[in-house]
C-alpha cells in the first residue's frame, strides 16, 4: 500500500495539534485536517475566551473592593465590544502562532473536514483520499440542549462567546463546570443570574462541602440558585423568556422573565459523519470512541484522544494523551497517561480546584482509614472590605501515615495554588510532610501546610 504520510490527524484542537507536533518532532511526515479555526474548542469557544471573561469579571470585582476599602473609584461597567476586541486579538495571535509552528514543523495543514474510509484511508471534503499507516482521531465534542419544548429559545456556551453585551437578566440551566463558571462571570459583569440545577448541588464531581460553600458564596454575591429543579420548558413572553419546571406549569417556575437563557447541560462527541462504522471503530452508547489506556481503538491503525473519547474532557488531558501516544508510536517510549491524580479547576468566583479523591469517594473505598482536615477562613482582602465570602480548604488523608489522597481548595487563588500541591500528592506527600514545610505568611496557600 502506498502511504502519503506517516500520520494523518483529524481535528486541529488541543489533542490533534499536540499529537501532530510531537509526531513531527520525532521525524514523522504528518498531515492535519481542520476545517475551522486552529485550536479547537479550547482556543475558540472554551478555556481561552472563558478565562478572558473570568479575568475581566475578576477586575470588576476588584473595582468593587477598591471602593469598599476607600479608593475614590467610580462605578465603571465593562465596555464589552472593547474587551471582546482585546480577547479576539489574543486569540488571533494564538492562531497565527499555530500556523507558524505548523509550517516550521513541516506539517501539511489541510483546511477541510475529513472522514474515515478504512483502516488507513481518510477522505477530505474535496474528495481527495490520503493514506497513512496510522490515523489519529481528535474531533472533540459539541454542546447539547435537553429535548424540551422551547429549547430552541436558549443558547449554549458557543453562543455566549458571540455576545457583545451582557443581558440584564439571564437564566443558566445545568449545574456543572460551565454553569458554575458562567454564573460567576455574568454576575460580576452586571447581569442578574438565576441557575436551574436538576440535582441538589453545583459541580457534583467536586467535594460536597466545598460545592456547598461555593453555593453560599454565590448567594452572598447575589446569584439565585434553584436546586432540585429540572427545567421542563422554555416559553416566550413578549421579548423575554420564562422558565417552567418539569411536570406542572408553575412548579419551580421562576418569578423572573429572562432576556437570555443558556443551556450548560453537557457535551457529546463529534463522531457524526466521521466514517467510524466504515472503518470498524467501536463507539459507546453516547458515541464516544472506545479506547484502551494507550489510546488505541478497536482498529489497530486508528487512535483517538480528547473529548471524542471517554477521557476526562479537559485540554491538558487531551494534550498529555496525544503526546504520550506519539512517543509510543514514533519514539518507542511507553508511558501511558495515569488517569488518577489529574488536577482540575472550575473558574468560578471564587475558583474551586480538586486533585484526587473527594471525602465521599475515599470513605466509600477506604472506610475508617480516612482522615480529613479542613480550614475555613475569610481571605484578608475580603475581611478588609467586609465581604462575607469564605474560602474552604480540605485535605483527605489515608492510613496511619496520613498520606494525602485528596486536595480540595475553594477560594481566591485556588486555581494557582493547586498545581504545586498536585505534584506533591503524586509523589506521596503525607500530612507530616506538609506540617514540616514552613509556611509563607500571610497567604491563603499557607493554610494547606497549617491544617492539622
Ligand atoms: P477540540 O478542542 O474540540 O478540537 C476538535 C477539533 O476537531 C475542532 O477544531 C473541530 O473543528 C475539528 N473537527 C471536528 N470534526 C472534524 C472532521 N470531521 N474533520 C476534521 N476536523 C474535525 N478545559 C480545560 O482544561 N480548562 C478549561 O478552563 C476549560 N474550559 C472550557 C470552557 C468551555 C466553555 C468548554 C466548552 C470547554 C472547556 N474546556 C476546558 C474543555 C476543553 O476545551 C476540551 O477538553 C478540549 O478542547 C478538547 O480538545 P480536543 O482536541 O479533544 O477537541
Ligand atoms: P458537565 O458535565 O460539567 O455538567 C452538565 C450539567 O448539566 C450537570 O449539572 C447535569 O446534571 C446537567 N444536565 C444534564 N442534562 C440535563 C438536563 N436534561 N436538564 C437539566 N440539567 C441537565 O458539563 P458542562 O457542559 O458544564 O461542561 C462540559 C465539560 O467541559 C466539563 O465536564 C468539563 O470537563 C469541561 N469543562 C472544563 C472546564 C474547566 O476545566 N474549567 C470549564 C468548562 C468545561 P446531572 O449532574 O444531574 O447529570
Amino acid at each position: 500500500m502506498h502511504f502519503d504520510f506517516d500520520l494523518i490527524v483529524i481535528g486541529g484542537g488541543s489533542g490533534g495539534l499536540a499529537g501532530a507536533f510531537r509526531a513531527a518532532e520525532h521525524g514523522a511526515r504528518v498531515a492535519l485536517l481542520e476545517p475551522a479555526d486552529l485550536g479547537g474548542t479550547c482556543v475558540n469557544a472554551g478555556c481561552v475566551p472563558k478565562k478572558a471573561m473570568w479575568l475581566a469579571a475578576g477586575v470588576g470585582r476588584q473595582l468593587a473592593f477598591a471602593q469598599a476599602i476607600g479608593f475614590a473609584a467610580q462605578d465603571c461597567a465593562l465596555d464589552w465590544p472593547v474587551f471582546i476586541a482585546h480577547r479576539q486579538r489574543y486569540i488571533g495571535n494564538i492562531h497565527a502562532s499555530y500556523q507558524r509552528r505548523l509550517a516550521e514543523a513541516g506539517i501539511a495543514l489541510l483546511p477541510m473536514r475529513a472522514r474515515l474510509i478504512d483502516a488507513h484511508t481518510v477522505e477530505c471534503e474535496d474528495g481527495v483520499r490520503l493514506c497513512a499507516p496510522r490515523l489519529l482521531v481528535a474531533t472533540g465534542g459539541h454542546p447539547i440542549k435537553p429535548e424540551i419544548p422551547g429549547a430552541e429559545l436558549g443558547g449554549v456556551s458557543d453562543d455566549f462567546f458571540h455576545w457583545t453585551a451582557p443581558p440584564s437578566r439571564v437564566a443558566l440551566v445545568g449545574g456543572g463546570y460551565i454553569a458554575a463558571e458562567l454564573a460567576g462571570v455574568l454576575q460580576a459583569l452586571g447581569s442578574r443570574v438565576e441557575v436551574f440545577v436538576r440535582g441538589p448541588r453545583l459541580i457534583e464531581s467536586f467535594d460536597a462541602e466545598l460545592a456547598d460553600q461555593l453555593a453560599e458564596d454565590y448567594r452572598q454575591a447575589g446569584v439565585h440558585l434553584h436546586f432540585n429543579c429540572e427545567v421542563g420548558a422554555i416559553e416566550r413572553d413578549g421579548e423575554r423568556l420564562r422558565v417552567r419546571g418539569k411536570g406542572t406549569t408553575d412548579e419551580h417556575a421562576a418569578d423572573e422573565r429572562f432576556d437570555a437563557l443558556l443551556f450548560a447541560t453537557g457535551r457529546r462527541p463529534n463522531t457524526a459523519g466521521l466514517g467510524l462504522d466504515a472503518a470498524g471503530v467501536e463507539t459507546d452508547k453516547r458515541g464516544h470512541i472506545v479506547v484502551d489506556a494507550r489510546h488505541a481503538t478497536s482498529v489497530d491503525s486508528i487512535f483517538a484522544v480528547g473529548d471524542v473519547t471517554t477521557d476526562l474532557p479537559l485540554t491538558p488531558v487531551a494534550i498529555a494523551a496525544a503526546r504520550r501516544l506519539m512517543d509510543r508510536l514514533f519514539a518507542d517510549r511507553d508511558e501511558p497517561l495515569d488517569p488518577d491524580g489529574i488536577a482540575t479547576v472550575v473558574f468560578s468566583h471564587p475558583p474551586i480546584g480538586k486533585v484526587g479523591l473527594t471525602e465521599a469517594k475515599a470513605r466509600e473505598l477506604h472506610g475508617d482509614d480516612v482522615y480529613t482536615t479542613r480550614a475555613s477562613f475569610r481571605p484578608m482582602l475580603h475581611a478588609l472590605a467586609d465581604s462575607p465570602q469564605r474560602s474552604l480548604f480540605k485535605l483527605v488523608c489515608l492510613g496511619e501515615k496520613r498520606r494525602v489522597v485528596g486536595i480540595h481548595l475553594l477560594g481566591e487563588a485556588a486555581d494557582e495554588i493547586l498545581q504545586g500541591f498536585a505534584v506533591a500528592m503524586k509523589r506521596g506527600v503525607t500530612l507530616d510532610d506538609l506540617h514540616d514545610t514552613v509556611a509563607i505568611h500571610p497567604t491563603s496557600a499557607e493554610e494547606v501546610v497549617l491544617m492539622r
